[in-house]
């Protein structure tokens, strides 16, 4: 098949259409019509073979999970999904493979309405690279430098689930004899597929939050927020909330060293003022998105865990690339 009948047959025709793409596929260009009164937010990821996923996921996920890291960017925003772009670089023009992954794709297109616009398809070692817009108010996005002394910081879900996941595919890691085929599931899936937080996102514009999604490792990512606010945070482990299947995976004893240094939870981390706090949860729960307060932001730098009133002292800091 050629790169033009693969572009027909896999891109140029998803189901997502908006209004506000006045040229999508097929041009030099697509034409976008942003609306009046908001800003673009624009978030490009990479996903490359062996480096963001094992080369034995199957294509399907190998889609999701692209567009979820992206999407999961402009929820860290509070931005509003609109449009994606897809460069594609492909071993060869794989047919089956290629309609696997267009249903990962559109899957998770159509449940946050977001259209595929353009993209570009080329020959080499598999990699994907996604480009998603999203629509945010300039005054109320969620931008890492908000932290402010005093506020709480609150993580969405639960975190650790995915570095399971990773340890059972790759690593080889047996889970004990008490962790059911369930949680093993449950927890290959927090890998392939994380839900990105898009509805937390945007109902938290509403607070004047900072915000960061959760890639690199809890530890890393809420020092950015950290960093580019200027002040520190201090973590209560205790409190991180854990899944069942995580509590079971290490016999209730979790080691939160590996939990908060691993990368691919996909939760939101976000601070909020004490006195918002309550409003906050309660329009967290009415769309049945669990919040967990952590923890709190303090002056000085870097994140300090505590655990039974100790500090912990981590030797890492997080996933990195180089
Ligand atoms: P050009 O050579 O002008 O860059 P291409 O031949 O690469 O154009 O692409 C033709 C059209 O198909 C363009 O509108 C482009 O955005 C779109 N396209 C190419 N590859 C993809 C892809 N992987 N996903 C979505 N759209 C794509
Ligand atoms: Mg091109």
């Amino acid at each position: 098949m050629s790169e033009f009948d693969l572009i027909n047959q896999f891109f140029k025709n998803t189901k997502v259409k908006r209004d506000d793409v006045l040229l999508g596929i097929g041009d030099d260009c697509a034409m976008l019509s942003p609306p009046s009164g908001k800003i673009l937010a624009v978030s490009t990821d990479t996903l490359i073979s062996g480096v963001h996923f094992p080369e034995t996921t199957s294509p399907e996920d190998i889609a999701y999970k692209s567009l979820a890291v992206n999407l999961s960017d402009l929820a860290a925003m509070g931005a509003e999904p609109a449009w994606v772009s897809l460069a594609i670089s492909l071993p060869d023009s794989n047919v089956e493979w290629l309609a696997a992954f267009m249903r990962g794709f559109n899957e998770l297109a159509e449940r946050f309405n977001v259209a595929l616009i353009g993209g570009d398809t080329t020959q080499g070692a598999l990699s994907i690279t996604l480009n998603v817009t999203g629509f945010v108010d300039a005054k109320l996005a969620l931008k890492r430098s908000s932290a402010k002394v005093g506020d709480s910081i609150f993580v969405t879900g639960n975190i650790g689930d995915a570095s399971i996941g990773l340890d059972i595919i790759l690593n080889n890691v047996k889970p004990p004899d008490l962790f059911m085929d369930d949680y093993k599931s449950y927890c290959i899936d927090r890998l392939n597929r994380p839900y990105p937080q898009v509805i937390a996102g945007q109902l938290l514009t509403a607070f004047s939050a900072a915000a960061i999604d959760i890639s690199d490792g809890l530890n890393a990512d809420l020092n950015h927020m950290c960093k580019a606010s200027k002040v520190g945070a201090i973590i209560n482990i205790e409190n991180l909330p854990a899944s069942e299947a995580l509590l079971v995976f290490y016999n209730h004893k979790p080691d939160w060293q590996n939990i908060l240094t691993a990368g691919d939870d996909y939760e939101l981390c976000f601070t909020c003022a004490k006195d918002k706090v309550t409003e906050m949860q309660s329009l967290m729960g009415t769309h049945n998105i669990k919040t967990t307060c952590i923890g709190e932001i303090v002056s000085g730098a870097g994140v300090k865990c505590m655990f039974d009133n100790e500090v912990l002292n981590f030797q890492q800091t997080g996933y990195n690339h180089f």
